[in-house]
């Protein structure tokens, strides 16, 4: 049995524990491959879980193991969802391999790109990782939301949700796109952004579906 069906299986315990079902019947349903009991043997062996009758529990080595599982599958479905508006469908399935790439790095940097969601398309929790203890202490998000930014910063688009897509040609003539810089010169009671050498005013509804990265003063 290889290592993408024992991370399935034990992103599956996870899920069915967070709906309070711990039976081998319940896991089944999350997992839904056949080599159900060969998986739970070999978790065994591992220190991953116990078996007390017909319920199934991790053991702390696997609880965090399963953790760790549980949130690159959850930061990949966001990443695909938000970002490339991907189906369900695709993202759930794009998730699946990601988990299995994804080196902690990584995940804490798709994460902090993401700006430390708390939770995956499905609106389940995604547990925290060390970057998201970190920026909660100290730093902001490297990429955030145009409406939090403070008033004068200036900003770089990063990318912007596909949901406005239809008004991405009109934003494009005015200056609001992918890689070009702008500053917020009002947030009420509509936002006013300062773009090249003209002003504009944007519905916050638009805003929210910007991303952008904070600016150095200094940076031409
Ligand atoms: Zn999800
Ligand atoms: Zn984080």
């Amino acid at each position: 049995m290889d290592k993408q069906h024992l991370d399935h299986l034990l992103r599956s315990i996870w899920t069915a524990g967070e709906k309070n079902e711990h039976s081998i019947e319940a896991i089944q349903q999350e997992y839904k491959n056949a080599d159900l009991d060969e998986g739970l043997k070999i978790l065994e062996e591992q220190g991953y879980i116990r078996r007390v009758g017909d319920s199934v529990e991790f053991t702390p080595l696997g609880h965090h193991a399963a953790e760790e599982i549980i949130r690159r599958y959850r930061l990949a479905e966001r990443l695909f969802a938000d970002l490339f508006d991907v189906s369900p469908t695709d993202y759930e399935y794009l998730a699946c391999n990601f988990e299995h790439i994804l080196s902690p790095e990584v995940t804490d940097s798709v994460c902090t790109f993401l700006g430390h969601p708390r939770v995956c398309p499905h609106n389940n929790p995604i547990p925290k990782g060390k970057c998201c203890v970190n920026y909660i202490n100290d730093v902001e998000p490297l990429v955030q939301p145009l409406v939090n930014v403070p008033l004068g910063t200036r900003v770089k688009i990063v990318y912007m949700l596909p949901a406005h897509q239809k008004r991405w040609r009109k934003l494009h003539q005015l200056g609001v796109f992918p890689g070009n810089t702008l500053k917020v010169v009002q947030r009420k009671p509509s936002f006013v952004l300062e773009v090249g050498g003209t002003t504009l005013a944007l519905d916050r509804e638009i805003c929210e579906g910007i991303f952008v990265k904070r600016l150095n003063d200094t940076t031409p």
